[in-house]
């Protein structure tokens, strides 16, 4: 994406605006501190000579974020020299430890996608024994070589603190972890994650985490351009809107249907067109004022940094307007799809569906933490498999559920998805018995290590909910405990539109 040194101050800006907005929901957000975990990622340089960087990564090495005016609304615990560290171990390891040291001034806690907080909370499940252990001596470990990093994380552990050791290691030992950010950070007020969209998935995890915290999407950005705010920033998570800046870009809307869960595009005769399969299809797009409440629309934006009608992907509903400004409820993100015959699985249909098949989970004490799917057509005819990662609640032994309750998982799965799945499925036989594998604890770092080895920014990762690397695959794979397919065959009965 290009991207411009202007293009850093709309950036400011939009920053900026979170502040009032929060304020004016939460309470004495000044008198404390926010814990937020945020990484920078390695750039390389084209062959024209310009730098290649994941946006954040520009946004946090530039001198906006660096030399930020001081704002008491908005301290971190994180001093910059370990956020800009290249090193994203040593710096998810210092940040957590600047964290834990400052625990009784932290308001707030977050990072920007809810996958990279549970990440951390993971990478403090994994260390914390080494964390006490040098809060308790006042020396930070070896294995943080990076110079800046270590000499910021120095000045928090001037000296001894046994009593804090004493009590961080009392609570991150107890039975389960359940509740432990309101146990480690007593005074936070909410976490501030994205957790709209396909972020949707962690909400139970972060709520098993939480002890009940308020979970904030504060803002709808992307590497194009960051587009909107969420003006009720205490909204439920099922419930944000964004509302558009429509100073960010010039924003235009194609307007789209959307029917059993599949996104078309409406085609009509006036209008700006686009080309399709080599022939020209008139495609109406509709101004930012023009848009209708109810409808479904992908965003298609002109950037003050050099992208013409660029189209997102992103399927928004329209919820309302701000004054003039339209307010969005985030779809998903277009194409996002598994199909064996003439079945299409958006991203939002897996994710309803996996949701209504891991309840069955829960009364068992298994909480699932992370999906991925692909469309296994190594055999005839090929089906749809799940990888699932599950995590045991505190009090369950048990390493994974019973075979019969994932037989039934596979089939809740499969009832829970559209009318032409089951139809293949069932009428047509196109499609064979849904699997599910269970991978072991930490298989989904693995493959984020992976995306990220092939490029993916650490910030900005989002696990992909359909996977089509022959490597990726092998990496999940290779992690598997346990298989099962779906025993009953989905119901399906003709319906009107199929029968014409
Ligand atoms: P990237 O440029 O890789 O950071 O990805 C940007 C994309 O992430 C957007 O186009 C959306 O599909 C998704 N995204 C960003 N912010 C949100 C949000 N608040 N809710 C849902 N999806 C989001």
């Amino acid at each position: 994406m290009p991207s411009t040194a202007e293009d850093l101050d709309r950036k400011t800006f939009f920053y900026n605006l979170l502040i009032p907005v929060m304020n004016k929901y939460v309470d004495g957000l000044d008198q404390g501190k926010g814990m937020y975990l945020l990484f920078i990622k390695p750039e390389i340089s084209t062959p024209s000579g310009l730098m290649a960087r994941p946006v954040l990564t520009s946004y946090y090495k530039s001198s906006n974020f660096r030399n930020r005016p001081f704002n008491r609304f908005n301290v971190y615990t994180s001093p910059d020299d370990t956020i800009l560290c290249l090193d994203s171990k040593q710096s998810m390891y210092c940040q957590l430890l600047c964290g834990l040291v400052q625990r009784e001034e932290v308001l707030r806690v977050g990072a920007v996608f809810a996958s990279a907080f549970l990440r951390a909370i993971k990478f403090l499940e994994d260390h914390w024994g080494e964390l006490c252990s040098n809060i308790r001596t006042g020396c930070v470990s070896d294995w943080i070589t990076d110079p800046s990093c270590r000499n910021a994380v120095s000045s928090f552990l001037s000296k001894p603190q046994p009593d804090l050791a004493d009590f961080i290691e009392f609570e991150c030992n107890g039975e389960s972890w359940e509740g432990i950010i309101k146990k480690l950070w007593p005074r936070t007020k909410y976490i501030e994650v994205i957790v709209t969209g396909s972020m949707a998935q962690y909400i139970p995890t972060l709520e098993f985490y939480s002890g009940g915290l308020p979970l904030v999407s504060t803002m709808y950005a992307s590497s194009e351009c960051y587009y909107g705010i969420n003006l009720k920033p205490l909204s439920k998570p099922s419930d944000v809107s964004y509302t558009l800046l429509p100073n960010m870009a010039y924003f235009e809307f194609l307007p789209v249907q959307k029917n059993n869960g599949e996104v078309t595009q409406q085609v009509q005769r006036n209008g700006g067109c686009i080309k399709k399969e080599g022939e020209r299809v008139e495609i109406e797009v509709v101004g930012l004022v023009d848009v209708k409440v109810g409808h479904y629309y992908e965003l298609v934006v002109t950037t003050f940094t050099g992208l013409y009608r660029y189209r997102t992907g992103d399927i928004l509903m329209v919820t309302g307007f701000y004054n003039n400004a339209p307010q969005f409820w985030f779809v998903q993100r277009r194409n996002v799809v598994l199909s064996i015959d003439t079945d299409k699985t958006n991203e939002e249909d897996l994710l309803k569906a996996v949701t209504q098949a891991k309840l069955l989970l829960e009364p068992y004490g298994f909480l699932l933490t992370e999906y991925t799917s692909y469309a296994d057509t190594s055999s005839i005819p090929g089906h749809y498999v799940l990888f699932w990662e599950l995590k045991t609640r505190g009090n369950n032994d048990l390493s994974k559920p019973d075979h019969t309750v994932m037989e039934q998982c596979c089939s809740i799965v499969e009832e829970s998805l559209d009318s032409v799945y089951r139809r293949c499925r069932r009428r047509d036989n196109s499609i064979g018995p849904l699997e599910i594998r269970m991978v072991k604890p930490g298989t989904f770092d693995a493959l984020m290590d992976f995306c990220v080895s092939q490029g993916s920014s650490v910030n900005q990762y989002k696990t992909p909910r359909c996977i089509k690397s022959k490597e990726a695959i092998k990496i999940l794979d290779s992690r598997v405990v346990g298989k099962v397919f779906s025993k009953k065959v989905p119901f399906w009965e003709p319906c009107k539109m199929e029968t014409k």
